[in-house]
């Protein structure tokens, strides 16, 4: 019998659709000086202008006149890409001038960039189980999918504790022998949840229980912090922690990723990490475009600051509203919708009769029962819009049953 390869795959696609989570993208045309809005361009070959709603570049760095006068300038400079791996041809003034610059933003002694956060953290934490022989890595249960598959990558032991849950933090380390070396790999902001996790108490037990700390920065990276170094920044733990990661895709508007730490420890990364090694390094004009933007957030607090001011004003007109938003303590806006199909439908809804884009969050990247729209109000957005959509949203979820059913 002929293996028939196109019926699994169209099997395994049907299973998704009927389960409400197969993925459909929203084409966009970004339009640089008016974010949020931007061009949807529909499936039937219509455009229209919306306004964004669900977008990581919090601060709008991602139209900003130096980052865009810095990518032009580096794009004439030196072209289009890098030319190679950073082993063989790929290593620029670019690259180093960054990681200075970012070492400096965590007060580390050094940095290292990759292709993008999800590379950084798969490599690093990949890297740093492996050469740590017999090594445990303890791990919050709602890490991102780049830090699960780099734990995994390591072949070590994993434990995972209840998300931002310190006291079971403490009982895994407590079961630990102590001669093993252990690695606790955690977030500064979860992004799908809004929450924040007590960098410093997971300090304190890394001190104790003599573990290297590992925290990922993307979302707390531009937005926390005097300089924007972070949340650590910000509760004063950056030199308690090992390794920060971070990326240049979310605040700072461009795209990337990064960690940052003690020599030994980013010098390892980059000599083992394939990721890294074995891959064309980022063009000049991304890194230039980068460099100016966490260059500007570290002197400037107006965009963190017009954001807050933004996200204040949108929890409080959405809690005024009565609805379930999770109350978390950062800039992200998640509003629990509880079913995949009706999710997906408020999202349409918002799209086609409102002008407003919001991307639906099922299952997997959320838990099953949990589908939400993740918003966010970022410092582009004006006073009339975020007014805007929290009177759509109160109306939305006052003439909808099934969204009254789970408010
Ligand atoms: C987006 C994200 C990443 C990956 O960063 P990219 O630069 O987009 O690859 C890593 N960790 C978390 C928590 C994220 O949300």
């Amino acid at each position: 019998m002929a293996i028939n390869y196109t019926e699994h795959f169209e099997t395994r696609l049907r299973g998704i659709k009927e389960e409400g989570r197969y993925r459909v993208f929203a084409t966009l045309e970004r339009i640089a000086g008016r974010f949020p809005r931007a061009i949807y361009h529909a499936p039937d070959g219509s455009k229209k202008e919306v306004t964004i709603w669900c977008s990581n570049d919090y601060l709008g760095m991602g139209q900003h006149p130096k980052v865009l006068q810095a990518a032009h300038e580096a794009l004439d400079n030196s072209g289009a890409g890098a030319g190679g791996t950073r082993n063989i041809s790929g290593t620029t003034r670019y690259h180093v001038e960054l990681e200075d610059s970012l070492a400096d933003l965590h007060q580390k002694e050094s940095a290292l960039v990759f292709s993008s956060g999800y590379v950084a953290n798969e490599g690093a934490l990949s890297v740093l189980g492996k050469l740590l022989p017999d090594c445990v890595i303890l791990s919050d249960s709602l890490n991102h999918a780049s830090m699960i598959h780099g734990i995994k990558d390591s072949k070590q032991e994993k434990m995972i504790y209840r998300h931002n849950d310190v006291e079971h933090l403490e009982d895994l380390l407590k079961s630990i022998d102590s001669k093993r070396p252990k690695i606790i790999a955690f977030e500064s902001v979860y992004s799908m949840e809004g929450d924040i996790a007590p960098v410093k108490e997971i300090c304190d037990l890394a001190d104790k229980y003599n573990a290297l700390t590992y925290l990922d920065e993307v979302h707390g990276v531009g937005l926390y912090g005097q300089r924007g170094g972070g949340v650590a920044e910000e509760c004063g733990q950056l030199d308690r922690v090992d390794v920060i990661e971070g990326t240049f895709g979310k605040a700072y508007g461009c795209m990337g990723g990064f960690i940052t730490g003690d020599e030994s420890i980013v010098d390892a990364v980059r000599s083992f990490a394939a990721s890294f090694i074995f891959t064309t390094s980022l063009p000049p004009s991304v890194l230039a475009a980068a460099k100016a933007s966490v260059e500007h957030l570290k002197v400037s607090d107006i965009e963190r600051q017009k954001m807050r001011k933004n996200v204040k004003q949108f929890k409080s007109r959405l809690t005024d509203s009565g609805l379930p938003f999770m109350q978390g303590e950062s800039h992200i806006v998640p509003l629990v919708v509880g079913e995949p199909n009706c999710c997906r439908e408020v999202s349409d809804i918002l799209m086609r009769d409102y002008d407003i884009y919001v991307q639906p969050i099922n299952y997997p990247t959320v838990p099953k029962g949990t589908e939400r729209l993740r918003l966010t109000a970022s410092a582009a957005h004006s006073v009339e819009d975020v007014n805007h959509m929290a009177d759509v949203l109160q109306d939305l979820w006052q003439s909808h049953h099934a969204l009254r059913a789970v408010a």
